[in-house]
């Protein structure tokens, strides 16, 4: 990808496509974006599409589809078994992974399910960089744990590191010689979700396959976010620099044991699955995916989802393609930086993260700070980010709050969907938000349901803080929305 350079200096990410198909998008005022929020009880994923103007809560399945995935969906094969769809996309993942089996599953969490039925059991202990959500609770759900490897770089918000991902090989080498036995595989997540998109680097990848290999275990690959992961190692890792991205993915696969998916991420489609190279270890999962998924040459996935996933995957090879996500991310971080608004640096994959506990310094984390940023950035611009902080823990088995060790709130960019100026609109409601950070008060529960609350919680206000807010933004704003 030859790098675009602006006459001016300007380091501006320049979009690599045309828009074809569009959205109509409303920026409802902001009175009724209090009033929405208030209706939601500020809980961003209760807010209605129709109250939204950027929608920047997740990547997952939102990702903007290219011509030639569209026009793939209306070739697709539809029959039960044997369709010749199935057979176009694993021929794809032969071709990109170089494996030879593969079990369709209708997400991401679906593979996990089935990964972790065949693996894991009462006391295992499943080793890896950095928990998600979905993953750990497949794992504790069977009896097992998870062991956080990152290296201590990895949890820093403020940082220089390029590869925040990695593991820390010591501790991998020295809780693969203690607890041996109770350790079926080890899980590598590429474009580490939860700690801000941070990629994994390939040196570390190879590394952590062979202490694993040598200790004769299996290497499971969480490829969700291996686009954006293979993006930072063509340019930040100087051993890849002259590698294609296929050449990069095959170095990575020829390593591991299995690659599982979510395609609403990976392949800007819908569904999932498990690639793998050994045919003994494919037959032990079999089994699972007509059980809980659909038959094996669909897995709950419709043919068109399977079509427009193996385009997607194709166009993964594609540095034109795959540079836009983290270019955009990295302007946004930086114009925030520049403004002096805390961000997580450096800018990973996924989405743009604010620091809520140096955003809001004077909202008590028992008062939620990154639960109060997301309703705050919502009523100062309509636009809908995502707490990841104690909202999104679960309570000790005592009732008392489990505090997370970071408070942020994620504003994801899906690829391709957003312009340069609706970024450039984000930075300004944000900025403004940041000037006005005083008026952002905290919150609590009014209804908290025991699991998964950061869904289905609601919460109010500690003060009349959004109403003082209203009141700032019409001061500064006039009649504009
Ligand atoms: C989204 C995601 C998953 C789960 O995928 P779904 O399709 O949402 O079920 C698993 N791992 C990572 C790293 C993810 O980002």
């Amino acid at each position: 990808m030859p790098e675009i350079r602006f006459y001016s200096g300007d380091e501006i990410p320049l979009e690599l496509h045309k828009v074809r198909i569009v959205q109509k998008l409303d920026l409802v005022p902001v009175e009724r974006r209090a009033q929405a929020i208030d209706e939601a009880g500020y809980n961003t994923f209760l807010l209605k599409n129709k109250d939204i103007f950027l929608d920047m809560l997740t990547d997952s399945g939102v990702n903007a589809m290219s011509d030639r995935q569209l026009a793939a969906m209306m070739i697709a094969d539809d029959s039960y078994a044997g369709s010749a769809t199935f057979t176009r996309l694993t021929d794809k993942l032969k071709e990109i992974f170089d494996t030879d089996y593969f079990l369709p599953a209708h997400q991401g969490r679906a593979a996990e399910n089935i990964i972790a039925m065949t693996f894991v059991k009462e006391g295992s202990i499943i080793p890896m960089n950095y928990h998600f959500t979905t993953t750990k609770a497949h794992i504790t759900r069977l009896g097992g744990s998870v062991e956080e490897l990152v290296t201590d770089e990895g949890v820093k918000l403020v940082s220089d590191n390029p590869f925040k991902g990695d593991f820390d090989l010591g501790r991998l080498e020295s809780l693969l010689a203690r607890c041996s036995d109770r350790i079926p595989f080890v899980r590598i997540e590429t474009g580490t979700n939860l700690i801000g998109g941070q990629p994994v680097s390939l040196g570390n990848m190879e590394a952590v396959a062979d202490i694993a290999h040598r200790h004769g275990k299996l290497v499971v690959m969480d490829a969700s976010l291996l686009q954006d992961n293979l993006y930072f190692i063509k340019t930040r890792e100087a051993a890849a620099r002259d590698l294609s991205l296929r050449e990069i993915t095959r170095r990575i696969s020829d390593k591991m044991d299995i690659i599982y998916f979510s395609a609403r991420k990976l392949g800007f489609a819908r569904g999932g699955g498990i690639a793998i190279h050994d045919r003994s270890l494919y037959l032990k999962m079999r089994e699972l995916v007509p059980m809980f998924e659909g038959f094996l040459t669909y897995g709950g996935m419709s043919v068109r989802e399977m079509e427009a996933m193996t385009v997607g995957l194709d166009e993964t090879m594609d540095m034109d393609v795959v540079s836009q996500g983290p270019l955009f991310i990295k302007y946004m971080t930086d114009e925030l930086l520049a403004r002096a608004v805390p961000v997580v640096t450096p800018a990973g994959g996924l989405g743009c993260h604010l620091d809520a506990t140096r955003f809001l310094p004077h909202v008590a984390q028992q008062e939620y700070p990154a639960g109060a940023l997301a309703a705050a950035v919502y009523i100062a611009g309509g636009i809908r980010g995502m707490e990841r902080g104690t909202i999104s823990e679960q309570r000790e088995a005592d009732g008392s709050e489990h505090l997370a060790s970071v408070e942020l709130l994620r504003l994801a960019l899906p690829r391709r969907v957003f312009t340069l100026s609706q970024v450039k609109y984000a930075v300004d409601r944000i900025k403004w938000l940041y000037d006005h950070r005083d008026l952002v008060g905290g919150l609590r529960f009014v209804e908290e349901p025991s699991s998964l609350r950061f869904f289905f919680g609601r919460l109010e206000p500690v003060s009349d803080w959004p109403l003082r807010l209203v009141n700032a933004f019409r001061k500064d704003f006039g009649d504009s929305l």
